[in-house]
């Protein structure tokens, strides 16, 4: 490794942050993950992110790739390797204001990029905290508040520019390198670090977004009669249910549904919304017409050994209701994780299946469980969450790859069917034939 360090020394322009030095508890870690990598390297440029990535290489060190650092995974840090974090690349610019087109940084943050273009009147549908990076969510998915609206977040992309396993600089888009857009547009870090991407923005009003609760007991009709409506609401309408939250009261937390309404139009939203309040008996309403920018949450760092552990899957429609009248009877259970459902569909369906590397187009609902707490705590819960996973496996398709905690061959294969794996590992050849990228939930190029 030393002649490497030398090189690096060299020839990287940006910070290099060493076991002993005063930032280092600082950047070791993820923001979910502890970590003790051997170097923390914080590019300033693309010639850096090269450096960086030659350095990893030659001196054979694992490498794990930090865009917001939010990965349940930890990924975003590792154990004796070098975390390359791409914190200081994180300009967003609009370049062309006509066909609304952004260049963001590889380790932006939605946050900075809802700052950015809330002056220009423009949004880009992404997720619900400003903490998280565009990296990560953006790579393998991104289920925003404008999601059926607008589809994923890496629908908006229109190209990338990556720097490969090889540290070649590489343009991916429809018309460059087409076979590796297809798979960064879903396939996670697999395939080398995005220094930048290419997002076509929407034009965004003030939209109608908060929370209408109801109480516990109603969470069974609540929940059936919230995905019936969704299924002819107009797709302005994107919404969220959270539900046996244990900072709410567990059982006995109100059902929450979160709504956001992508239009300024009062008599336009109360069409869409009403409906939903008229689901049971409205406990709080707090929808009011907000800048997008503000819709989107500041995000909180857990204090140290507090583990979150999610699991993720679809709902199809033919399985909604069983899901939904399942979600509601494990909520009545003192050991209930949260539980959370989002709207998917929309926009996200009418892209076609093997357009991109996400594979879930069809799915209504994709829904997340959450258990929190200190790591003995999550343990001792397992095996009620396998339990719960086990009711509803036979109703639940695939896995949403950013609300995935583990990255075991079967969340690989649940992230990935076999036609989506098949293909990325062809584009993995190509591009990471030695596997450098392997921190994430991995396509092996074998
Ligand atoms: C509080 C919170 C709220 C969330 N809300 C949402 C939400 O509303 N919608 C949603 O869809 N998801 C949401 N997520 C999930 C989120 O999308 C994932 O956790 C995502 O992986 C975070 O990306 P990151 O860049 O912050 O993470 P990191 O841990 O930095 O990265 C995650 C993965 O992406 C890779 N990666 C990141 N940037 C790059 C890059 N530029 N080039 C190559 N590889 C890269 C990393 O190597 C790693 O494998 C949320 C997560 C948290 C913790």
């Amino acid at each position: 490794m030393s002649s490497a360090l030398e090189t690096l020394r060299r020839d990287f322009g940006g910070d290099i942050v060493e076991p002993g030095a005063e930032e280092y508890a600082a950047a070791s870690g993820s923001v979910l993950v502890a970590g003790s990598p051997a170097l923390v390297l914080r590019p300033g440029s693309v010639a850096d992110v090269q450096a960086a990535v030659g350095f990893a290489a030659s001196a054979g060190l694992a490498v794990a790739v930090r865009g917001g650092g939010h990965g349940f995974a930890g990924f975003g840090t590792n154990d004796g390797g070098v975390v390359i974090d791409l914190g200081r690349l994180a300009d967003v610019r609009l370049l062309d204001k006509e066909r609304h087109l952004v260049r963001i940084g590889g380790g932006a943050t939605w946050g900075q990029v809802a700052t950015a273009l809330g002056p220009h009147g423009l949004a880009i549908s992404s997720g619900d905290t400003r903490s998280v990076g565009v990296g990560g969510l953006t790579l393998t998915g991104g289920i925003g508040w404008k999601v059926r609206k607008y589809g994923l977040a890496l629908d908006s992309v229109v190209a990338a520019e990556v720097v490969t396993a090889g540290g070649e600089v590489v343009h991916a888009s429809a018309a460059e390198n087409p076979e590796l857009f297809w798979a960064l547009r879903g396939g996670g870090g697999n395939f080398g670090i995005v220094t930048a991407f290419q997002f076509a923005a929407h034009p965004t009003t003030d939209v109608f977004h908060g929370r209408i609760a109801f109480p516990a007991s109603e969470a069974a009709r609540v929940l059936q009669g919230w995905a019936d409506h969704l299924r002819t609401a107009p797709e302005e309408l994107t919404s969220v249910a959270n539900l046996a939250n244990p900072f709410t009261g567990g059982p006995e937390a109100p059902v929450e549904v979160h709504v956001s309404y992508d239009g300024d139009d009062p008599r336009l939203a109360a069409r869409a919304l009403d409906p939903i309040r008229r689901l049971g008996t409205v406990v709080d309403d707090d929808v009011a017409p907000t800048p997008y920018a503000d819709t989107l949450v500041a995000g909180v760092t857990p204090p140290p050994g507090i583990r979150l552990l999610t699991r993720s899957a679809f709902a199809y429609p033919a399985e909604v209701s069983e899901v939904l009248r399942l979600l509601a009877d494990v909520a009545t259970s003192e050991r209930s994780p949260i539980l959370s459902v989002r709207s998917v569909g929309g926009a996200v369906s009418r892209v076609p299946d093997d357009a991109t590397a996400y594979a879930h187009r069809g799915a209504e609902l994709m829904l997340v469980t959450t258990t929190v707490g200190p790591q003995p705590v999550v343990e001792a819960a397992r095996p009620g969450l396998d339990a719960i996973w086990g009711r509803l496996a036979p109703h639940v398709r695939g896995a949403y790859a950013n609300f995935l905690a583990t990255a075991t061959e079967a969340d690989v294969a649940a992230v990935y069917p076999p036609q989506t794996y098949r293909r990325l590992a062809a584009v993995k050849r190509r591009y990471d034939p030695g596997n450098l990228f392997a921190g994430n939930h991995n396509v092996r190029p074998e």
